[in-house]
Protein backbone atom coordinates (compact mmCIF):
# COMPACT_ATOMS: atom_id res chain seq x y z
CA UNK A 1 0.00 0.00 0.00
CA UNK A 2 1.21 3.53 -0.52
CA UNK A 3 2.51 5.32 2.38
CA UNK A 4 1.82 8.73 0.71
CA UNK A 5 -0.77 10.59 -0.63
CA UNK A 6 -0.26 12.50 -4.22
CA UNK A 7 -0.99 16.44 -3.58
CA UNK A 8 -1.83 17.90 -7.57
CA UNK A 9 -1.59 21.40 -6.00
CA UNK A 10 2.51 21.13 -6.23
CA UNK A 11 2.36 20.34 -9.70
CA UNK A 12 0.02 22.19 -11.69
CA UNK A 13 1.20 24.63 -14.02
CA UNK A 14 -0.46 27.87 -12.55
CA UNK A 15 -1.25 28.08 -8.85
CA UNK A 16 -4.43 27.39 -7.26
CA UNK A 17 -6.96 30.25 -6.94
CA UNK A 18 -7.82 30.80 -3.23
CA UNK A 19 -10.92 30.83 -2.25
CA UNK A 20 -12.56 34.18 -1.25
CA UNK A 21 -14.78 35.18 2.04
CA UNK A 22 -17.92 37.33 1.71
CA UNK A 23 -15.60 40.40 1.23
CA UNK A 24 -13.78 39.15 -1.68
CA UNK A 25 -10.59 39.02 0.28
CA UNK A 26 -8.57 35.50 0.44
CA UNK A 27 -9.92 33.20 3.55
CA UNK A 28 -7.16 32.52 5.61
CA UNK A 29 -7.49 29.48 7.58
CA UNK A 30 -8.59 30.90 10.95
CA UNK A 31 -12.27 31.63 9.25
CA UNK A 32 -12.27 28.05 8.50
CA UNK A 33 -11.54 26.65 11.81
CA UNK A 34 -14.76 26.96 12.62
CA UNK A 35 -16.02 24.58 10.23
CA UNK A 36 -12.55 22.01 9.89
CA UNK A 37 -10.49 20.75 12.28
CA UNK A 38 -7.15 22.99 11.96
CA UNK A 39 -5.01 19.31 10.69
CA UNK A 40 -7.52 18.90 7.88
CA UNK A 41 -7.37 22.89 7.18
CA UNK A 42 -3.33 22.34 6.81
CA UNK A 43 -3.89 19.78 4.40
CA UNK A 44 -6.19 21.87 2.64
CA UNK A 45 -4.31 24.70 1.94
CA UNK A 46 -0.75 22.65 1.09
CA UNK A 47 1.43 21.99 -1.61
CA UNK A 48 3.60 19.97 -0.36
CA UNK A 49 3.56 16.85 -3.47
CA UNK A 50 3.32 14.18 -1.07
CA UNK A 51 2.07 14.05 2.58
CA UNK A 52 2.08 10.95 4.97
CA UNK A 53 -0.14 8.67 5.96
CA UNK A 54 -0.70 7.97 9.35
CA UNK A 55 -0.04 4.39 10.38
CA UNK A 56 -3.25 4.43 12.04
CA UNK A 57 -5.15 5.18 9.25
CA UNK A 58 -3.23 2.58 7.04
CA UNK A 59 -4.52 -0.10 9.87
CA UNK A 60 -8.41 1.03 9.42
CA UNK A 61 -8.14 0.58 5.54
CA UNK A 62 -6.30 -2.47 5.84
CA UNK A 63 -9.57 -3.54 6.02
CA UNK A 64 -10.73 -3.24 1.96
CA UNK A 65 -6.93 -1.93 0.68
CA UNK A 66 -5.45 -2.75 -1.56
CA UNK A 67 -8.48 -2.79 -4.02
CA UNK A 68 -8.23 -5.16 -6.38
CA UNK A 69 -7.18 -3.87 -9.84
CA UNK A 70 -9.25 -6.21 -12.32
CA UNK A 71 -9.19 -6.50 -15.78
CA UNK A 72 -12.45 -6.51 -17.75
CA UNK A 73 -12.03 -9.04 -19.86
CA UNK A 74 -15.50 -10.55 -20.28
CA UNK A 75 -16.33 -6.55 -21.70
CA UNK A 76 -13.44 -6.52 -23.54
CA UNK A 77 -15.03 -10.03 -25.79
CA UNK A 78 -18.05 -9.24 -25.87
CA UNK A 79 -17.04 -5.41 -27.61
CA UNK A 80 -14.67 -7.65 -29.34
CA UNK A 81 -12.17 -4.86 -29.04
CA UNK A 82 -8.19 -4.64 -28.80
CA UNK A 83 -8.51 -2.47 -26.06
CA UNK A 84 -7.05 -3.90 -22.28
CA UNK A 85 -9.65 -2.79 -19.80
CA UNK A 86 -8.81 -1.98 -16.29
CA UNK A 87 -10.87 -1.17 -13.20
CA UNK A 88 -10.04 -0.12 -9.64
CA UNK A 89 -12.96 -1.81 -7.92
CA UNK A 90 -13.71 0.79 -4.98
CA UNK A 91 -16.65 -1.22 -4.43
CA UNK A 92 -15.76 -3.78 -2.45
CA UNK A 93 -15.31 -1.01 0.63
CA UNK A 94 -17.80 -1.65 3.42
CA UNK A 95 -20.03 1.42 2.31
CA UNK A 96 -19.61 0.24 -1.15
CA UNK A 97 -17.53 2.83 -2.33
CA UNK A 98 -14.49 4.75 -2.84
CA UNK A 99 -16.40 7.23 -0.06
CA UNK A 100 -14.25 5.70 2.67
CA UNK A 101 -10.75 6.01 1.86
CA UNK A 102 -11.71 10.17 2.82
CA UNK A 103 -14.31 9.42 5.65
CA UNK A 104 -11.61 7.58 7.30
CA UNK A 105 -8.96 9.93 7.52
CA UNK A 106 -11.39 12.96 7.99
CA UNK A 107 -12.97 10.95 10.97
CA UNK A 108 -9.48 10.18 12.19
CA UNK A 109 -7.95 13.65 12.04
CA UNK A 110 -11.35 15.56 13.57
CA UNK A 111 -10.59 12.61 16.03
CA UNK A 112 -6.87 13.59 17.17
CA UNK A 113 -7.97 17.31 16.97
CA UNK A 114 -10.26 16.81 20.30
CA UNK A 115 -13.50 16.55 18.18
CA UNK A 116 -16.43 14.88 19.68
CA UNK A 117 -19.48 14.86 16.95
CA UNK A 118 -19.37 15.09 12.94
CA UNK A 119 -22.02 16.91 11.10
CA UNK A 120 -22.81 16.03 7.45
CA UNK A 121 -24.91 15.90 4.62
CA UNK A 122 -25.33 12.90 2.02
CA UNK A 123 -26.97 12.93 -1.46
CA UNK A 124 -27.11 9.46 -2.71
CA UNK A 125 -26.25 8.16 1.00
CA UNK A 126 -22.99 6.59 0.24
CA UNK A 127 -21.20 9.50 1.72
CA UNK A 128 -23.52 9.37 4.68
CA UNK A 129 -22.32 5.90 5.40
CA UNK A 130 -18.71 5.81 4.77
CA UNK A 131 -19.09 8.73 7.38
CA UNK A 132 -21.00 7.11 10.11
CA UNK A 133 -18.65 3.78 9.40
CA UNK A 134 -15.92 5.92 10.13
CA UNK A 135 -16.78 7.90 12.74
CA UNK A 136 -17.58 4.94 14.41
CA UNK A 137 -14.41 3.12 14.18
CA UNK A 138 -12.63 6.20 15.07
CA UNK A 139 -14.96 7.05 17.84
CA UNK A 140 -17.41 10.17 16.95
CA UNK A 141 -20.71 11.32 17.14
CA UNK A 142 -22.51 11.52 13.16
CA UNK A 143 -25.10 13.22 12.03
CA UNK A 144 -26.16 13.30 8.54
CA UNK A 145 -28.43 15.41 6.33
CA UNK A 146 -29.68 13.94 3.40
CA UNK A 147 -31.25 15.08 0.29
CA UNK A 148 -34.80 14.39 0.55
CA UNK A 149 -35.38 12.49 -3.18
CA UNK A 150 -33.03 9.71 -1.88
CA UNK A 151 -34.01 9.50 1.37
CA UNK A 152 -37.28 8.47 -0.11
CA UNK A 153 -35.93 6.33 -2.85
CA UNK A 154 -33.01 4.92 -0.95
CA UNK A 155 -34.26 4.19 2.64
CA UNK A 156 -31.40 1.39 3.28
CA UNK A 157 -28.50 3.43 2.92
CA UNK A 158 -30.31 5.40 6.07
CA UNK A 159 -30.19 1.92 7.80
CA UNK A 160 -26.71 1.38 6.70
CA UNK A 161 -25.77 4.69 8.76
CA UNK A 162 -28.11 3.54 12.21
CA UNK A 163 -26.45 0.30 12.18
CA UNK A 164 -23.13 1.96 12.24
CA UNK A 165 -24.53 4.26 15.13
CA UNK A 166 -25.14 7.84 12.88
CA UNK A 167 -28.14 9.69 12.77
CA UNK A 168 -29.74 10.45 9.54
CA UNK A 169 -32.77 13.00 9.22
CA UNK A 170 -33.76 14.17 5.75
CA UNK A 171 -33.02 17.40 3.86
CA UNK A 172 -34.76 20.46 3.85
CA UNK A 173 -35.32 19.70 7.43
CA UNK A 174 -37.03 22.17 10.51
CA UNK A 175 -33.91 22.05 12.14
CA UNK A 176 -32.07 24.89 10.98
CA UNK A 177 -32.51 27.76 9.64
CA UNK A 178 -31.29 27.11 6.40
CA UNK A 179 -33.91 24.04 5.80
CA UNK A 180 -36.88 26.47 7.70
CA UNK A 181 -36.16 28.93 5.11
CA UNK A 182 -36.35 26.23 1.60
CA UNK A 183 -39.40 25.05 3.21
CA UNK A 184 -41.33 27.99 3.40
CA UNK A 185 -40.24 28.48 -0.15
CA UNK A 186 -40.47 25.52 -1.69
CA UNK A 187 -42.60 23.23 0.84
CA UNK A 188 -42.46 20.50 -1.76
CA UNK A 189 -38.53 20.43 -3.00
CA UNK A 190 -37.09 17.42 -3.64
CA UNK A 191 -33.58 18.68 -2.18
CA UNK A 192 -30.73 18.82 -3.03
CA UNK A 193 -27.00 18.57 -1.97
CA UNK A 194 -26.32 22.23 -1.79
CA UNK A 195 -28.94 22.86 0.60
CA UNK A 196 -28.34 20.37 2.80
CA UNK A 197 -24.52 21.52 3.16
CA UNK A 198 -25.92 24.35 4.07
CA UNK A 199 -27.93 22.66 7.18
CA UNK A 200 -24.71 20.53 8.21
CA UNK A 201 -22.30 23.60 7.89
CA UNK A 202 -24.70 25.65 9.98
CA UNK A 203 -25.48 22.80 12.79
CA UNK A 204 -21.52 22.51 13.19
CA UNK A 205 -20.92 26.20 13.39
CA UNK A 206 -23.60 26.85 15.47
CA UNK A 207 -22.75 24.22 18.46
CA UNK A 208 -21.89 26.47 21.40
CA UNK A 209 -19.61 23.71 22.71
CA UNK A 210 -16.74 23.78 19.99
CA UNK A 211 -16.70 20.09 19.68
CA UNK A 212 -18.47 19.68 16.73
CA UNK A 213 -17.05 19.87 12.90
CA UNK A 214 -18.52 19.63 9.38
CA UNK A 215 -16.92 17.18 7.02
CA UNK A 216 -17.04 17.29 3.61
CA UNK A 217 -16.83 14.20 0.65
CA UNK A 218 -15.80 15.34 -2.13
CA UNK A 219 -14.94 18.90 -3.88
CA UNK A 220 -11.90 20.36 -1.41
CA UNK A 221 -8.44 19.48 -1.83
CA UNK A 222 -7.88 17.33 1.24
CA UNK A 223 -10.78 14.95 -0.20
CA UNK A 224 -9.20 14.85 -3.19
CA UNK A 225 -5.63 14.09 -1.95
CA UNK A 226 -7.59 11.39 -0.16
CA UNK A 227 -8.73 9.54 -2.62
CA UNK A 228 -5.34 9.38 -4.45
CA UNK A 229 -4.36 6.25 -2.77
CA UNK A 230 -6.32 4.60 -5.19
CA UNK A 231 -4.37 5.93 -8.53
CA UNK A 232 -1.48 5.31 -6.55
CA UNK A 233 -2.01 1.80 -6.23
CA UNK A 234 -3.46 0.83 -9.63
CA UNK A 235 0.12 1.89 -11.04
CA UNK A 236 1.75 -0.53 -8.70
CA UNK A 237 -0.75 -3.24 -9.78
CA UNK A 238 -0.53 -2.45 -13.40
CA UNK A 239 3.04 -2.75 -13.34
CA UNK A 240 2.36 -6.55 -11.89
CA UNK A 241 0.34 -6.85 -14.39
CA UNK A 242 3.06 -5.49 -16.65
CA UNK A 243 0.93 -3.53 -18.53
CA UNK A 244 2.02 -0.08 -19.80
CA UNK A 245 0.86 3.07 -18.18
CA UNK A 246 -2.60 3.84 -19.58
CA UNK A 247 -3.97 5.89 -22.49
CA UNK A 248 -6.93 6.73 -21.05
CA UNK A 249 -8.06 6.94 -18.19
CA UNK A 250 -11.78 7.80 -17.25
CA UNK A 251 -14.00 8.23 -13.87
CA UNK A 252 -17.50 9.64 -13.33
CA UNK A 253 -17.58 12.94 -11.95
CA UNK A 254 -20.02 14.52 -8.83
CA UNK A 255 -17.53 16.91 -7.17
CA UNK A 256 -14.81 14.97 -8.39
CA UNK A 257 -13.16 13.03 -5.35
CA UNK A 258 -13.38 9.42 -7.18
CA UNK A 259 -12.19 10.74 -10.64
CA UNK A 260 -9.43 12.68 -8.82
CA UNK A 261 -8.07 9.65 -6.88
CA UNK A 262 -7.68 7.38 -9.64
CA UNK A 263 -6.79 10.74 -12.26
CA UNK A 264 -4.13 12.97 -10.77
CA UNK A 265 -1.25 10.54 -9.92
CA UNK A 266 -1.43 10.02 -13.89
CA UNK A 267 -2.13 13.71 -14.33
CA UNK A 268 1.26 14.16 -12.59
CA UNK A 269 2.96 11.73 -15.81
CA UNK A 270 0.84 13.78 -18.49
CA UNK A 271 2.36 17.39 -16.94
CA UNK A 272 5.85 15.00 -17.40
CA UNK A 273 5.67 14.54 -20.42
CA UNK A 274 3.28 11.55 -20.99
CA UNK A 275 0.59 11.41 -23.89
CA UNK A 276 -2.63 10.22 -21.49
CA UNK A 277 -6.46 11.02 -22.41
CA UNK A 278 -8.04 11.67 -19.02
CA UNK A 279 -11.60 11.87 -19.12
CA UNK A 280 -13.96 13.01 -16.37
CA UNK A 281 -17.45 11.67 -17.47
CA UNK A 282 -20.93 13.64 -15.73
CA UNK A 283 -24.51 13.38 -16.48
CA UNK A 284 -25.86 15.71 -19.46
CA UNK A 285 -28.61 16.74 -16.56
CA UNK A 286 -26.26 18.35 -14.55
CA UNK A 287 -23.29 19.13 -16.92
CA UNK A 288 -21.30 21.36 -14.58
CA UNK A 289 -17.72 21.27 -16.50
CA UNK A 290 -18.90 20.92 -20.00
CA UNK A 291 -21.53 23.76 -19.90
CA UNK A 292 -20.96 25.45 -16.78
CA UNK A 293 -18.90 28.42 -16.09
CA UNK A 294 -15.40 28.96 -14.64
CA UNK A 295 -15.96 31.10 -11.81
CA UNK A 296 -16.32 32.20 -8.05
CA UNK A 297 -19.17 30.31 -6.48
CA UNK A 298 -20.49 29.22 -3.03
CA UNK A 299 -20.15 25.66 -2.64
CA UNK A 300 -23.75 25.59 -1.04
CA UNK A 301 -27.26 27.14 -1.33
CA UNK A 302 -27.66 29.13 1.60
CA UNK A 303 -24.05 30.80 0.80
CA UNK A 304 -22.34 29.79 3.87
CA UNK A 305 -19.24 28.17 2.52
CA UNK A 306 -16.33 30.03 0.60
CA UNK A 307 -16.74 31.08 -2.92
CA UNK A 308 -14.57 29.02 -4.50
CA UNK A 309 -13.16 28.84 -8.14
CA UNK A 310 -14.48 26.32 -10.12
CA UNK A 311 -17.39 25.19 -12.92
CA UNK A 312 -20.41 25.70 -11.68
CA UNK A 313 -24.16 26.03 -12.43
CA UNK A 314 -24.79 28.08 -10.12
CA UNK A 315 -25.48 27.53 -6.66
CA UNK A 316 -28.94 27.48 -6.83
CA UNK A 317 -28.96 25.40 -9.19
CA UNK A 318 -31.44 22.19 -8.18
CA UNK A 319 -31.04 19.40 -10.92
CA UNK A 320 -33.52 17.00 -12.08
CA UNK A 321 -33.78 14.16 -10.05
CA UNK A 322 -31.93 11.63 -11.99
CA UNK A 323 -30.91 7.87 -10.34
CA UNK A 324 -27.26 9.09 -10.32
CA UNK A 325 -27.53 11.17 -7.11
CA UNK A 326 -24.19 11.50 -6.06
CA UNK A 327 -23.86 13.32 -9.26
CA UNK A 328 -26.40 15.75 -8.82
CA UNK A 329 -24.13 18.89 -7.76
CA UNK A 330 -23.94 22.46 -8.73
CA UNK A 331 -20.03 22.79 -9.14
CA UNK A 332 -16.51 20.56 -9.85
CA UNK A 333 -13.77 20.64 -7.42
CA UNK A 334 -11.48 23.08 -7.97
CA UNK A 335 -8.61 20.92 -8.72
CA UNK A 336 -10.31 19.67 -11.49
CA UNK A 337 -11.96 22.61 -12.55
CA UNK A 338 -8.48 24.11 -12.85
CA UNK A 339 -6.62 21.24 -14.40
CA UNK A 340 -9.70 21.29 -17.29
CA UNK A 341 -8.98 24.52 -17.89
CA UNK A 342 -5.21 24.05 -18.17
CA UNK A 343 -5.85 21.49 -20.70
CA UNK A 344 -5.11 18.59 -19.14
CA UNK A 345 -8.38 16.72 -19.28
CA UNK A 346 -11.20 16.29 -21.70
CA UNK A 347 -14.72 16.54 -20.07
CA UNK A 348 -17.70 14.63 -21.45
CA UNK A 349 -21.57 14.63 -20.46
CA UNK A 350 -23.35 11.65 -21.16
CA UNK A 351 -27.98 10.90 -20.75
CA UNK A 352 -28.86 8.80 -18.36
CA UNK A 353 -30.34 6.22 -20.43
CA UNK A 354 -27.12 5.93 -22.44
CA UNK A 355 -25.30 5.12 -19.04
CA UNK A 356 -28.14 2.35 -17.81
CA UNK A 357 -27.58 0.82 -21.21
CA UNK A 358 -23.85 0.92 -20.20
CA UNK A 359 -24.38 -0.86 -16.88
CA UNK A 360 -26.49 -3.65 -17.89
CA UNK A 361 -23.73 -4.28 -20.95
CA UNK A 362 -21.47 -4.33 -17.84
CA UNK A 363 -23.60 -6.56 -15.43
CA UNK A 364 -24.58 -8.94 -18.42
CA UNK A 365 -20.62 -9.43 -19.29
CA UNK A 366 -18.51 -8.79 -15.91
CA UNK A 367 -21.82 -9.78 -13.38
CA UNK A 368 -21.66 -6.95 -11.15
CA UNK A 369 -24.26 -4.21 -10.76
CA UNK A 370 -22.88 -0.99 -11.07
CA UNK A 371 -23.63 2.44 -9.20
CA UNK A 372 -25.72 4.64 -11.28
CA UNK A 373 -23.09 6.88 -10.93
CA UNK A 374 -20.31 4.67 -12.16
CA UNK A 375 -22.31 3.60 -15.12
CA UNK A 376 -21.43 7.22 -16.70
CA UNK A 377 -17.56 6.27 -16.50
CA UNK A 378 -18.48 2.65 -17.75
CA UNK A 379 -20.48 4.39 -20.93
CA UNK A 380 -17.27 6.24 -21.68
CA UNK A 381 -15.45 3.05 -21.44
CA UNK A 382 -17.34 0.94 -23.70
CA UNK A 383 -17.22 4.62 -26.48
CA UNK A 384 -13.53 4.38 -25.65
CA UNK A 385 -12.83 0.70 -26.15
CA UNK A 386 -15.00 0.87 -29.53
CA UNK A 387 -13.31 3.50 -30.65
CA UNK A 388 -9.98 1.76 -30.65
CA UNK A 389 -11.34 -1.15 -32.43
CA UNK A 390 -12.62 1.05 -35.07
CA UNK A 391 -9.00 2.61 -35.09
CA UNK A 392 -7.06 -1.05 -34.48
CA UNK A 393 -5.33 0.34 -31.56
CA UNK A 394 -4.41 -1.79 -28.65
CA UNK A 395 -4.87 1.01 -26.50
CA UNK A 396 -5.27 0.57 -22.73
CA UNK A 397 -8.08 1.83 -20.77
CA UNK A 398 -8.24 2.66 -17.01
CA UNK A 399 -11.11 3.63 -15.21
CA UNK A 400 -12.37 3.69 -11.10
CA UNK A 401 -15.41 2.08 -10.29
CA UNK A 402 -16.42 3.58 -7.71
CA UNK A 403 -19.09 1.61 -6.06
CA UNK A 404 -22.37 -1.19 -6.61
CA UNK A 405 -25.38 -0.54 -7.18
CA UNK A 406 -26.97 -3.06 -4.95
CA UNK A 407 -29.29 -0.26 -3.07
CA UNK A 408 -29.59 1.68 -6.28
CA UNK A 409 -32.25 -1.38 -7.66
CA UNK A 410 -34.92 1.46 -7.93
CA UNK A 411 -33.20 3.51 -10.63
CA UNK A 412 -32.47 -0.20 -12.77
CA UNK A 413 -35.85 -0.91 -11.92
CA UNK A 414 -37.86 2.34 -13.83
CA UNK A 415 -35.05 1.83 -16.29
CA UNK A 416 -36.34 -1.93 -16.89
CA UNK A 417 -39.87 -0.65 -17.15
CA UNK A 418 -39.22 2.10 -19.69
CA UNK A 419 -39.82 5.30 -16.71
CA UNK A 420 -36.61 6.99 -17.37
CA UNK A 421 -36.44 9.38 -20.54
CA UNK A 422 -33.30 11.35 -21.83
CA UNK A 423 -32.69 14.74 -20.11
CA UNK A 424 -30.20 17.70 -21.51
CA UNK A 425 -30.46 20.43 -18.84
CA UNK A 426 -32.14 23.26 -20.60
CA UNK A 427 -30.21 26.44 -22.31
CA UNK A 428 -32.35 29.17 -20.28
CA UNK A 429 -32.63 27.04 -16.94
CA UNK A 430 -28.31 27.09 -17.24
CA UNK A 431 -28.65 30.70 -17.96
CA UNK A 432 -31.27 31.85 -15.25
CA UNK A 433 -28.98 29.69 -12.58
CA UNK A 434 -26.21 31.74 -13.68
CA UNK A 435 -27.79 34.89 -12.95
CA UNK A 436 -27.24 34.34 -9.20
CA UNK A 437 -23.83 34.25 -9.68
CA UNK A 438 -23.15 37.32 -11.89
CA UNK A 439 -21.83 39.75 -9.64
CA UNK A 440 -19.70 37.62 -7.83
CA UNK A 441 -15.56 38.40 -7.85
CA UNK A 442 -14.67 37.39 -11.45
CA UNK A 443 -11.74 34.76 -12.01
C1 LIG B 1 -20.45 9.92 -4.38
C2 LIG B 1 -20.22 9.01 -5.51
C3 LIG B 1 -19.76 9.51 -6.76
C4 LIG B 1 -19.60 10.96 -7.05
O1 LIG B 1 -18.76 11.70 -6.20
P1 LIG B 1 -17.30 12.14 -6.61
O2 LIG B 1 -16.84 13.00 -5.51
O3 LIG B 1 -17.39 12.88 -7.91
O4 LIG B 1 -16.50 10.91 -6.74
C5 LIG B 1 -19.50 8.59 -7.75
N1 LIG B 1 -19.70 7.25 -7.59
C6 LIG B 1 -20.15 6.77 -6.42
C7 LIG B 1 -20.36 5.29 -6.29
C8 LIG B 1 -20.42 7.62 -5.35
O5 LIG B 1 -20.85 7.12 -4.19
Amino acid sequence: MPRQWYNLVADLPHPMLPPLGPDGKPVNPEMLSKVFPMNLIEQEVSSKRWIDIPEEILEILYRWRPTPLKRAVYLEKFLNTPAHIYYKDESVSPAGSHKPNTAVPQAWYNKKFGIKKIVTETGAGQWGSAMAFACNLVGLECKVYMVRISFDQKPFRKTMMQIWGAKCIASPSNETNAGREILKRMPDTPGSLGIAISEAVEEAVMDSTGSSRYALGSVLNHVLLHQTIIGLEAKKQLKLFNEKNPDIVIGCVGGGSNFAGIAFPFVYDKINGSNINIIPVEPKACPSITRGSFAYDFGDTAGMTPLLPMFTLGHNFIPKPIHAGGLRYHGMAPLVSQAVKEGLMEPKAYDQLKCYEAALTWARTEGTICAPETSHAIACVIDEALKAKNEAKEKTILFNYSGHGLLDLKGYENYLSGNLTEYSLPENDLKESLESIKNFPKI
